[in-house]
């Protein structure tokens, strides 16, 4: 087995709307080994697809951004590498919801301890309701 590393191929490809995006191809197993949310500039697992249109073979134009060092490259990837995208940021998403929801409850922890504090203070008074 070769160990040199893989030269991307580069084409040029005119989607049906007129538009001629630039397609770079490297070997299926470093595309399928770092996945589309990895960000070859700074390693971060946060890339996300910014914009996206259908394009013919089952294929999709993805314009992806990093956000932790602003990479941005656009490419045609095929359904599996969309799909594989997606349950990343699936992922993501669940995880910013668990977050979100130990935060809420986090905050309200904090504002039942100071009302129960303020109660037994003598600050709640009736007409404060
Ligand atoms: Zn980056």
């Amino acid at each position: 087995m070769s160990q040199q590393p893989e030269q991307p191929s580069v084409r040029r490809i005119v989607l049906p709307s007129g538009r001629s995006i630039e397609v770079v191809r490297w070997g299926e197993q470093s595309h399928t080994h770092r996945g589309l949310h990895m960000c070859p500039d700074c390693g971060s697992g946060l890339v996300q697809p910014i914009d996206w249109s259908e394009a013919p073979e089952d294929c999709w134009n993805l314009l992806l951004n990093c956000p932790n060092c602003d990479w941005y490259t656009e490419g045609l990837y095929n359904a599996d590498q969309v799909r594989e995208l997606e349950d990343r940021l699936d992922e993501g998403l669940a995880d910013m919801l668990r977050d979100l929801q130990r935060l809420t409850q986090a905050n309200m922890a904090d504002q039942i301890d100071r009302f129960v504090n303020a109660l037994y203070a003598d600050q709640i008074l009736p007409e404060d309701f």
